[in-house]
């Protein structure tokens, strides 16, 4: 395979931003490998700029649930932008979103339209913070919230490959109201909440983890939480980011039927574009300002472009009545045949990691087991075979509607002759 485009922009790139990208994971260090610069991308196909082809399981860390190029979503951009690109002004399309969002996610009563995963998160806490008059946040190993100061502990994801326990320029008191817990134990959580109960504001929780690998929640655990901030009068917020319209149209929490007090969405919402959500109960969000004391606020915030792509995307999925089963039986597919080759596979819907480690995952000391440099080399070939999944153990491999039944097969054949290979 010819990269030789790809290593020159990536060697000119250094010379600019640090390590050459924009966001750490995309630097590749930790599949050993130089990154691809894309070119363009369509369907279930990203080409980089040398000219090769590869079937796309990143599909942009989550947002293409349709694929890339969705025709129905470039023209309502397209049609947005001859409109002017921002007002910093009311308009009726951020209206149009809300209300399809509150259909489809009932526990969001009042919600706010922001422009990244981390601040949604951020949001969504200093809310909780201000309606609970309590400092202390509760969050568990291997769960990534963004990455803002407070939440950048133990955070999964790209911090979890480059084991960066803590970052630095984070000063201690920061982090000093975060208490940490396990994800799935439960006697952990009680135990904090015996000791800090009446001061935790909220537990924040990826209701189904994607950022150490996919760790699903074991039956109950979602009902423990709600169950335990109930009796302590402390708030419940998911992290619905990834699953946000992706386990369910209705996220994780139609997926698993709880109803979490506050909500955070990202990468699907924006439908390709920088958008993201939080929003929850009118009581608690009647606290943001200018309705209440606690202060957010956003120059691009509910963005027409932005908005008319989220909207385009929420539209097609709402009028796609097999989507969510089409994705369950493709990534089912996927699934077996990284299983036939001895794979730890761990699945939800159209979300799946394969653990290179003998033992269930189900945790982030669980997930830390998987053997990453046999990671970095099913991945190199894969990407040398033409199939591009997340260049890290702890992500997920995301599939989209788009990805035909053919390129399904040509995949599962493929990682079927790793297996050759292996043994
Ligand atoms: C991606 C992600 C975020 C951060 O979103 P950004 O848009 O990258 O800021 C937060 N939480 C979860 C669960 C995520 O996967």
């Amino acid at each position: 395979m010819n990269t030789k485009i790809s290593n020159e922009l990536y060697d000119k790139a250094q010379q600019f931003m640090p390590g050459g990208v924009n966001s750490p994971v995309r630097a590749c260090k930790n599949v050993g490998r130089i990154p691809m610069f894309v070119d363009h991308a369509n369907g279930d196909k990203i080409y980089d700029v040398d000219g090769n082809e590869y079937i796309d399981y990143v599909c942009s860390w989550g947002p293409n649930i349709l694929g890339h190029s969705r025709q129905e979503v470039i023209k309502a951009v397209t049609a947005t932008c001859e409109k002017g690109l921002t007002f910093g002004a009311c308009h009726s399309g951020e209206i149009e979103l809300a209300e399809l969002i509150k259909k489809h996610f009932p526990s969001m009563e009042l919600l706010r339209l922001v422009n990244s995963g981390t601040e949604a998160v951020m949001s969504a806490i200093r809310a909780a913070r201000g309606y609970t008059k309590r400092d202390k946040i509760l969050k568990f190993e291997g769960c990534y919230h963004g990455h803002s100061d407070g939440l950048l502990v133990k955070a999964g994801s790209g911090l979890l490959t480059n084991s960066i326990p803590d970052s630095s320029g984070v000063p201690k008191g920061y982090t000093e109201n975060t208490l940490l817990a396990k994800y799935n134990d439960e006697n952990f959580v009680e135990e904090l909440f015996g000791k800090f109960g009446d001061d935790i504001a909220c537990v924040i929780v990826e209701p189904c983890a994607a950022n150490m690998g996919v760790v699903p929640p074991k039956e109950n655990f979602l009902q423990f939480l709600r169950n335990i901030t109930n009796k302590y009068n402390s708030l419940l917020i998911f992290d619905e980011v990834i699953t946000g319209f992706r386990l369910s149209i209705g996220g994780a929490q139609k997926y698993y039927g709880i109803t979490p007090d506050l909500t955070a969405l990202g990468k699907i919402v924006g439908g390709g574009m920088p958008l993201a959500v939080y929003g929850g109960k009118s009581e608690i969000m009647q606290c943001v300002a200018p309705l209440g004391s606690v202060y957010q606020a956003g120059t691009l915030s509910g963005n027409p472009v932005a908005v008319s792509a989220g909207t385009a995307t929420l539209k097609i999925l709402e009028s796609t009545p097999d989507l969510y089963t089409v994705l369950e039986q493709k990534s089912a597919k996927l699934q077996s045949s990284m299983q036939n080759i001895g794979l730890n596979v761990n699945r939800v819907g159209s979300i799946l990691t394969p653990f290179f480690t003998d033992i269930s995952v189900t945790d982030y000391n669980t997930a830390k087991t998987s053997n990453t440099a046999e990671y970095a080399k099913y991945y190199s070939y894969l990407l040398d075979n033409g199939v591009y999944t997340a260049p890290s153990q702890f992500e997920a491999m995301f599939v989209s509607y788009a990805h035909s039944d053919e390129d399904i097969e040509k995949t599962c054949s493929i990682i079927s002759r790793y297996g050759k290979v292996i043994e």
